[in-house]
């Protein structure tokens, strides 16, 4: 509120009418609204991130390193087991979550005068890093089944002429993997504007048994910049860590934005740590993956107003459904049984993540409840 005599803050106003972004989080038994992974480290994996960070208070009168090396080559490790795609230290990136390796990105490559382009509906957070950024944002449109059709997304390209290219493969909020084919076209074309593109795998370890990683073609395109996250499959949410792989000049070109010592001793000795336990970290994730294509497959038996309940593919930990003429009332006869998921994607659209095998049942059940009571209603 201003007083008369309080002058008026001189914020930006494109900043005027904005609220900080975030997900409600109401404390409810189920949560499944945000794409965790459930499962919350062993008590041996915290003892070993204990013992890293420990190691590091140790110097904490000394500055971390900038460069972080060990953890860059510990990021490549991973990536090689992962994907089978070996890239060298030098053509990794990491920051407190993959959302400030894309504001690096951004800060190097969007800017006053540029284009950020996405596929929408897309992960929401994307306008945020090109508005704070004072890049200029514009969406091309997804199909009916969210995927991208690569025709239409070299026009829009063309028209547009970004110098940032943001794809969520899987895509958030709908899971839809992009194709490699399509992939390859818009490398294509965004070579000759130029621009950068970004795939952002924050959920690739979900992925289908045949879906390619956009780090297979790392080596080829230098323009390509393939982002992840330990805060989805790697169970680390809480960690803020987010990388990428790219061409060295890309990676570099990072350097130059990103604060100095960005990522703290504390940060880079728990990501180290965690990743010496990839194994124990990542075991749920065959699990989720089995029970995402499970709750695929219930939903789609599903019948609400007459009509199939509408599942978008997913390669992700999480499942869009649809379509209901007041989602809200869904989403909200759900929470009063103890279930929170997202309200979020298209209009008539929801999208709930994949929890423990008790979860997901409680969802379930929730969902039937909450189905049977409109149709009686
Ligand atoms: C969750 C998510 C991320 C991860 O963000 P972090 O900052 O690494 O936690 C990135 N992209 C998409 C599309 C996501 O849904």
């Amino acid at each position: 509120m201003t007083t008369p005599d309080a002058p008026a803050l001189p914020l930006r106003p494109e900043l005027a009418d904005q609220v900080p972004y975030g997900a409600p989080q109401l404390d409810v038994p189920v949560l499944l609204n945000v794409n965790e992974n459930p499962y919350p480290p062993s008590e041996e994996v915290v003892a070993g991130i204990a013992a890293g960070v420990a190691d590091a208070a140790r110097t904490l009168n000394r500055y971390p390193d900038r460069d972080f090396p060990a953890l860059r080559q510990d990021l490549a490790d991973y990536l090689a087991v992962e994907s089978g795609v070996r890239v060298a230290p030098e053509q990794v990136w990491a920051a407190n979550g993959s959302n400030e390796v894309m504001l690096h990105l951004l800060q190097a490559f969007g800017g006053p005068g540029r284009t950020a382009l996405s596929f929408a509906p897309t992960y929401s957070m994307y306008p945020e890093y090109a508005r704070d950024t004072h890049t200029r944002w514009v969406t091309g449109r997804r199909a009916e089944d969210f995927t991208i059709d690569a025709t239409t997304a070299v026009a829009t390209i063309e028209a547009e002429q970004p110098s940032v290219i943001l794809l969520a493969s899987p895509n958030n909020p709908t899971g839809t993997a992009l194709p490699r084919a399509t992939l390859e076209v818009v490398l294509e074309a965004a070579a000759r504007i130029p621009a950068v593109v970004v795939v952002d795998e924050a959920y690739a370890e979900f992925r289908r048994a045949g879906t390619p990683s956009a780090l297979e073609l790392v080596d080829t395109y230098p323009h390509l910049a393939v982002t992840r996250t330990m805060s989805k499959a790697f169970a680390a949410a809480g960690l803020r860590l987010g990388y990428l792989a790219a061409s060295a000049p890309l990676v570099d070109a990072l350097r130059v934005v990103r604060l100095p010592y960005h990522l703290s001793a504390v940060t880079q000795a728990a990501a180290r740590a965690a990743l010496s336990y990839r194994d124990v970290l990542l075991a749920q994730v065959a699990d989720l993956r089995a029970q995402r294509d499970a709750l695929v497959a219930w939903l789609r038996r599903q019948h609400s107003a007459g009509r199939p309940v509408q599942v978008a593919e997913s390669d992700a930990n999480f499942v869009l459904f649809g379509t209901f003429a007041d989602r809200h009332a869904v989403w909200q006869g759900l929470l009063d049984r103890g279930v929170l998921i997202r309200e979020t994607g298209p209009d008539g659209w929801l999208r709930v993540s994949v929890g423990t095998r008790e979860e997901t049942q409680a969802f379930q059940d929730a969902l039937t409840d909450v189905i049977a009571e409109q149709e009686q209603g």
